[in-house]
């Protein structure tokens, strides 16, 4: 947990947040090439992730699911990792999620498409041309929520925290616990056939993120009129969430912003990031 208040705790989340700005920008204006895309990826990787691991201190890598984990430990913890620790590095975290979670509510889940380095090094490794396959929604919500349930009732029951254990974050810092390094060799492998298996199968932050998204501002809408209903954009979708999106369900699988669905679309107007 959090040792000691850095102004690191504001700056890290405010270029996050800037990032998020100029991904919706480019996703407004059909900006998003491959190259860009990668580009972003492989930065995000290393400035979120290897960079930012190195000014971390001791305590969480910086990150999202770190912010969420922190704030749940500190609702369920007693103790001075719990709701007796300082009041500012109580609330910090808490206002830190709120802005991340905010974040991606105004643009779906750009924060996990753009800015967190663990969702982007699974993103680069998905890149790799190997057969690819989209497990459904059903399975991999379902897998996540167990997951979900478990970190709370273990944070609740016992003061344990699963992911602490095997923090897949905490490759960043070269600092692994075996259980970190058999989980990431895992999720890495996974990730060459499936898009993004930790953020979809366990992480509690792609979980209440994907809640919010359901209500987010922008994200893809098509519109009917233009849409000549040639369904490349749900070919180009990493996930099942263009599918949702295209047949108008409720609820839509994750969509991680990435902008391969309005890349791909040849009708300018018919799919857009928009209100
Ligand atoms: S869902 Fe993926 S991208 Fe989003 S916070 Fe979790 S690990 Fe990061
Ligand atoms: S391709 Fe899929 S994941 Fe990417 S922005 Fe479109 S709907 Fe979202």
């Amino acid at each position: 947990m959090i040792q000691g208040f850095s102004p690191l705790l504001i700056v890290r989340p405010a270029l996050w947040l800037a990032v998020v700005v100029v991904a919706t920008i480019l996703l407004r204006r059909r900006k998003v090439t491959p190259g860009v895309r990668l580009s972003f990826i492989v930065g995000g990787v290393l400035v979120f992730g290897f960079l930012f691991a190195q000014t971390a201190g001791v305590g969480l890598q910086p990150n999202p699911v770190a912010a969420l984990r922190t704030v749940l430990g500190r609702m369920f913890i007693q103790g001075p990792g719990g709701v007796a620790g300082s009041p500012m590095l109580t609330i910090l975290p808490a206002v830190v999620l709120l802005i991340l979670l905010g974040a991606g509510w105004v643009s779906n889940k750009a924060i996990c498409g753009w800015v967190c380095p663990f969702g982007l090094l699974q993103d680069l490794f998905h890149r790799v041309p190997l057969p690819k396959c989209r497990p459904s929604f059903r399975l991999t919500n379902t897998v996540r929520a167990g997951a979900f349930v478990a970190l709370v009732v273990g944070l609740v029951v016992a003061g344990f925290d699963w992911i602490e254990k095997a923090d897949p974050f905490s490759l960043f810092s070269l600092n692994l616990t075996q259980w970190a390094i058999a989980l990431v060799a895992v999720v890495l492998i996974a990730a060459l056939f499936v898009y993004r298996p930790w953020c979809r199968f366990l992480c509690p932050f792609g979980l209440v993120s994907w809640l919010l998204e359901q209500v987010s501002v922008l994200r893809p809408r098509i519109d009917r009129e233009a849409c000549k209903e040639c369904k490349v954009c749900v070919k180009a979708c990493p996930t099942t969430a263009m599918a949702d999106i295209y047949d108008g369900k409720k609820l839509h699988a994750d969509c991680f912003a990435c902008g391969a669905c309005i890349a791909a679309c040849p009708q300018k107007e018919a799919l857009q990031w928009r209100k």
